[in-house]
């Protein structure tokens, strides 16, 4: 088949709640994949950071399918050997005490905002059904109901009222404003270390620690949604870690599974996830052994190959080739780590065709925005390969 025909496939019988850009691959190998045509190109998203450890790792292969061939799924109902190992090595990798595990980011944020009101009620002492949380514009958590219902962005909430009450929006980056939403029924602060979806922005330095402080100074947990920041994006396993600071729950999913199937999950620092008892949440997935053998060789590729001190190495080097780039339509370079976006003025816009030309020159980035495009490759790629990446860049810049 040709991509057209794979194209007309899609258009013609799936949702149209996504607008890819048309290339249709069949093959990913590191931070390399094929199209059907066998055209190679360089992967600038990785599934929106799902695929840190590049596409298809063969250790993390070699799990998926020695697991896969003993047990896959025995649903909560009974426990199995691959779930008590999990949540050991996370808990020691992340200094966490306990883990919840999911399937998608959205559940697991769900998680966390069902854990947090149910905190409030039996332990800050919040009257039934007034707990508070506080989340920041531009947010992006998933895309339930709930979470949803608190987003600011018109696109994901037009047409899907009516929304859950019980959140409270502050701009982002500013801790006075954070602060002043505090009332004695605020149960937590829910943000994301850089915000992602948005367009990669990074608060001033100083901000965490601030929220940190101002959390622990009303009884507030504070909730890190790590699921695109974390596993080594940033070049720290969490990018709480730039500013010091232990979150009381921290989201991640994404790379926990190095793209191999969906596996999500919230740790906790304190004592916050004692407040939940049997049979008031769950997932027939979540933590199943599958997941958990996945998860267990995701993490430990992370770490075997030094993947997130790469992400660093590579990040910076990237980011400061990037800020050579003389060109009047750049706004801003931005990044940390592999976590990079370029930021054209407004009225230049145009990033989606950018990202076409860039797809030319053999480079898959996604924009966000009509002005933003963000570079996310696998952690695993080398210097060469981010050269590849600046010159597809300077070509295309130069040729439009
Ligand atoms: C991707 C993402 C989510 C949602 O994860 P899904 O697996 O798509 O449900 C939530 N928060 C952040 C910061 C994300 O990047």
């Amino acid at each position: 088949m040709q991509q057209r025909e794979f194209i007309g496939l899609e258009d013609q019988f799936g949702a149209h709640n996504y607008k890819p850009l048309d290339v249709v691959l069949s093959r990913g190998e590191g931070v390399w994949v094929w199209d059907v045509d066998g055209n190679k190109y360089l992967d600038c998203l990785a599934a929106y950071s799902a695929v840190n450890q590049g596409h298809c790792h063969p250790e993390i292969m070699q799990a998926m399918v020695k697991q896969a061939e003993k047990l896959t799924l025995t649903s909560r109902a009974f426990r199995n050997d691959q779930l008590g190992p999990f949540y050991k090595e996370l808990c020691e990798l992340t200094n966490s005490h306990k883990v919840l595990p999911m399937n998608s980011g959205a559940e697991a944020v769900e998680t966390a905002i069902k854990t947090v009101r149910k905190w409030g009620y039996t332990v800050k002492g919040v009257p039934q059904d007034k707990a508070e949380i506080i989340v920041c514009d531009d947010n992006f958590h998933g895309r339930t109901i709930s979470i949803v219902s608190f987003s600011t962005d018109e696109n994901a909430r037009a047409g899907f009222g009516p929304f859950t009450p019980g959140f409270k929006l502050v701009p982002f980056d500013d801790a006075a404003a954070l602060e002043a939403a505090i009332t004695e029924n605020t149960v937590a602060f829910l943000v994301e270390p850089i915000q992602g979806e948005a367009g990669v922005m990074i608060p001033p330095e100083g901000y965490l620690k601030e929220a940190r402080t101002i959390c622990d100074r009303h009884n507030v947990v504070l909730i890190l949604d790590e699921i695109q920041t974390g596993l080594g994006r940033t070049g720290k396993l969490l990018a709480e870690e730039y500013e010091g600071i232990e979150a009381d729950l921290t989201i991640i999913g994404k790379a926990l599974s190095g793209g191999f199937y969906p596996v999500s999950a919230v740790l906790s620092n304190t004592e916050v996830m004692d407040v939940l008892q049997p049979g008031e949440h769950g997932s027939t997935f979540g933590g199943n052994p599958l997941a958990c053998a996945v998860s267990r060789a995701a993490l430990k590729v992370l770490f075997d190959e030094k993947l997130i001190e790469n992400s660093y190495e590579q990040g910076k080097y990237f980011l400061g080739e990037l800020r050579k780039i003389s060109d009047p339509r750049i706004k801003e370079i931005r990044g940390r780590g592999l976590m990079v976006a370029i930021e054209f003025h407004p009225e230049v816009g145009g990033a989606r065709a950018y990202c076409n030309k860039l797809k030319e020159q053999g480079v898959l980035a996604k924009d966000t925005h009509e002005n933003i495009i963000r570079f996310a490759p696998p952690l695993v790629i080398k210097r060469e390969e981010v050269d590849q990446i600046l010159a597809a860049i300077k070509q295309v810049l130069a040729a439009s």
